[in-house]
């Protein structure tokens, strides 16, 4: 089977190409275009004029809830929404039940995503034993298992002699840290940014350095142990300077951002909207422009969306009981290329997808986010100037907890393509 693209600008910024063309994909990998004359009876083709033709797009930070909560999230419906944004790997979180600790659930999520999942689905694994921050996980076998990182997600490791250890750990076996980076002392039961409007409403506050302090730890046990650790959805200007700082004396820090923490502010909190409820929470024009800067100079080189699927029911109640997170695959290409290439101009188109592909696949050390030769074919079509509006009710996810309900954007993914093959292709409105 051949399929032929044609006619689309191919971005593939890990061979440093940008040029208008043809791909042709052979048996599910990328070939050299120029064997296909359109005379072939097996051949599809697809017309790409206009579109951008991108080396599948990744997200090493998504919440698939099986095992064990299946209702706001299944790996099936996790991975159709992927697909939906243009994604083609995803990482999950080992925040499920049982967590993903041990060798056993990480062989289930395994099986699972390959019977039921349309796109490339890696696990992640714990930390800790059941992300309690007390005992290592067994590092070592989950790495055997497939787990492409450890992170405790969700949760944060407080002692740093542990955390330490399992830096070390995951040098010796290969795989970095991911962490999501909370000083529980500092943060208490803060819910929203500590600051103007968590005193006018009366919600407790979580404040900036409650992050900062981990990212400062962070950049010290990186350093001590000479291996990677990756903050997670990183909100605060303190941050991005902690972290442009360590990364000019090369310590191995680096960080991601998360598309609700550059659109969104916490003056948005005020109508007690749970879909406005994250953690770390949104917070000011300042730490917008301090991430849009970190992204700009190239302190921050991973976008992701941090997609946390919760059911109605769940999000339906008073603020400070509603559980932290939103959805985020689905709308996450276009708030990214509305808001860093379209209204701000910080980064251009390539750097947008070198931030989406080569550069989470080189963190986790995976072979994907590239269109070279041979290279297995997970594509994504894009139409950077396609203007829709955000419709919940259309979505592949299980769940609808996004505060971007009738939002306009300005781009999206117009079809994804998993190892040569179609697995969504979006529907002309109307
Ligand atoms: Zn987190």
């Amino acid at each position: 089977m051949k399929t032929l693209i044609r006619n689309g600008r191919i971005i593939d910024p890990a061979n440093e190409r940008d040029e208008v063309g043809d791909l042709l994909i052979v048996r599910g990998r990328i070939a050299e275009a120029g064997g296909a004359d359109g005379q072939e009876p097996e051949l599809e083709e697809i017309e790409a004029t206009g579109l951008i033709v991108s080396p599948g797009l990744i997200d090493i930070h998504v919440h698939f809830r099986e095992p064990g909560f299946g209702w706001k999230e299944t790996i099936a419906s996790g991975a159709r929404a992927a697909a939906a944004g243009g994604f083609t790997t995803v990482v999950c979180m080992p925040n499920t039940s049982p967590a993903a600790d041990n060798p056993s659930t990480i062989a289930w999520i395994k099986n699972r995503a390959e019977e039921t999942a349309v796109v490339n689905v890696l696990p992640s694994g714990a930390i800790s034993k059941n992300l309690a921050g007390e005992e290592l996980a067994p590092i070592g076998s989950l790495v055997q298992a497939g787990v492409v990182a450890i992170t405790d997600d969700g949760h944060c490791v407080q002692n740093n002699e542990l955390m330490r250890r399992a830096v070390e750990y995951a040098r010796m076996v290969g795989v970095p840290v991911l962490d999501h980076c909370q000083d529980y002392n500092l943060v208490g039961n803060g819910i929203v940014h500590e600051g103007y409007w968590s005193t006018l409403l009366g919600l407790p506050g979580w404040p900036s350095a409650g992050e900062e302090a981990i990212v400062a730890r962070n950049i010290l046990l990186a350093d001590l142990a000479d291996h990677r650790i990756h903050c997670q959805h990183l909100s605060a200007a303190g941050s991005v300077r902690l972290l442009r700082e360590a990364r000019t004396r090369g310590v191995k820090i680096s960080g991601e951002v998360c598309p609700h923490h550059l659109a969104l502010t916490d003056e948005s909190i005020q109508d007690f909207d749970s879909n406005y409820k994250m953690n770390p929470p949104l917070r000011t024009e300042r730490d917008i422009a301090a991430l849009l800067e970190g992204i700009a100079d190239g302190t921050i080189e991973v976008l992701a969306s941090d997609h946390a699927p919760h059911a109605g029911f769940e999000k339906e109640v008073e603020f400070d009981r509603a559980p932290f997170g939103i959805i985020g695959l689905e709308t996450e290409l276009g708030l990214f290329l509305d808001l860093l290439v379209h209204k701000t101009g910080t980064i251009d188109l390539p750097r947008l997808i070198r931030m989406l592909t080569v550069n989470p696949a080189g963190l986790l050390g995976i072979k994907a986010g590239t269109l070279s030769f041979g290279a297995t074919a997970d594509v994504t079509l894009i139409d950077p100037d396609l203007e829709w509006t955000v419709d919940p009710e259309t979505f592949q996810s299980a769940s609808r907890n996004t505060p971007f309900a009738a939002r306009r954007l300005k781009g999206r993914a117009v079809r994804t393509i998993v190892r040569g093959k179609t697995i969504w292709k979006l529907q002309a409105e109307g």
